[in-house]
């Protein structure tokens, strides 16, 4: 009987964990900010969401919407008061922003110590040199299933489908880092043979956009299968592997939805924890 490793579950212990501390913390709130750019309608669910969910934790948060007709100046100048602000304690700019501005530049001005998002060059810096720092909310999350499962990584042989510096890049970090210890292979479009590749996982996390591409050809047995992988097909959500598919061979697999997507959010939370933590008491991000 496959294991189904949900989301839900552990991103409730995990925000009620958080929620718990900042409850008896005696120093000011926990802030969080996002910046909202122009009316994308899914951007601003998941903005919700994630101030929903820092309600919850006990936070206070600031949602600063600047409208599609923004100029860079003023999305810069938004950052830096944020950046600036005593008060606020983690920085999420959303994406995606109007193809006019430059998020790369905008996000660069997100000091590391707020950047709870983990996307600036010096946050995955940080995450290369094994440095203390936020780490990209959607690998951490599937890190802390695996802990939440007691899911062995050391020495185990992880693959991981997809090489961006938001989700596949920093998974692959993430797994091979001193105390994770396991021995990551990064495959990608360009991967021959990816099917047989995949065979050798102990652990298989596909993060393509793919819908359904992790078929049972791509499982070994009893391999722990994550899903990050998020399209909509006929109106539905489905991640890149099939369930059904793979649930017969796999010992373990992350339901889409309700798998690493609500842990993403979950991770968030904790990041704006961490950074209050950083900020206010000096204690450094311990990732592992
Ligand atoms: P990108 O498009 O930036 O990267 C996709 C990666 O998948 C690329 O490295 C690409 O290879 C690889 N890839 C694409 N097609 C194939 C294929 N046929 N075989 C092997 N590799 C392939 O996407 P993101 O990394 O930003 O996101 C990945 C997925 O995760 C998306 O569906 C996204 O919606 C989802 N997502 C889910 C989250 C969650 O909370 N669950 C959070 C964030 C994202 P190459 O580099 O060669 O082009």
């Amino acid at each position: 009987m496959v294991l189904r490793l949900d989301g839900v579950v552990v991103r409730d212990a995990m925000v009620a964990r958080i929620a718990a501390a900042a409850a008896v913390n005696k120093g000011p709130r926990v802030c969080l900010a996002t910046v909202l750019v122009g009316d994308d309608g899914p951007s601003q669910i998941y903005v919700r969401n994630k101030h929903k969910l820092a309600e919850t934790a006990g936070f206070d948060s600031r949602n600063v919407v600047l409208p599609a007709s923004a100029s860079q100046a003023q999305l810069d100048d938004c950052i830096s008061d944020l950046a600036h602000d005593p008060g606020v304690h983690g920085i999420l700019l959303q994406s995606p922003i109007p193809s006019e501005l430059d998020f790369e530049s905008a996000v660069s001005l997100v000091p590391v110590e707020k950047d709870v998002d983990g996307l600036t060059v010096a946050s995955l810096g940080r995450l290369v040199r094994g440095l203390p720092g936020h780490a990209s909310c959607t690998p951490l999350g599937v890190l802390r299933i695996l802990q939440h499962y007691n899911i062995a990584t050391s020495g185990k042989r992880a693959v991981v489908i997809g090489r961006s510096t938001l989700v596949g890049l920093p998974m692959a970090i993430l797994l091979q880092r001193k105390g994770v210890d396991a021995t990551v292979t990064i495959a990608h479009s360009r991967t021959q043979d990816l099917a047989q590749v995949c065979k050798q996982a102990d652990i298989l996390i596909a993060a393509t956009g793919m819908p359904r591409m992790v078929n049972s050809s791509f499982v070994k047995d009893s391999a722990v299968v994550i899903d990050v992988g998020i399209s909509r097909v006929d109106e539905r959500i489905v991640g890149d592997v099939d369930y059904e598919a793979v649930s017969g061979i796999a010992s373990a697999v992350t339901p889409m939805p309700g798998g690493t997507g609500p842990m993403t959010v979950g991770c968030l939370i904790e990041n704006t924890w961490a950074a209050y933590l950083w900020q206010t008491q000096g204690h450094e991000p311990d990732i592992v």
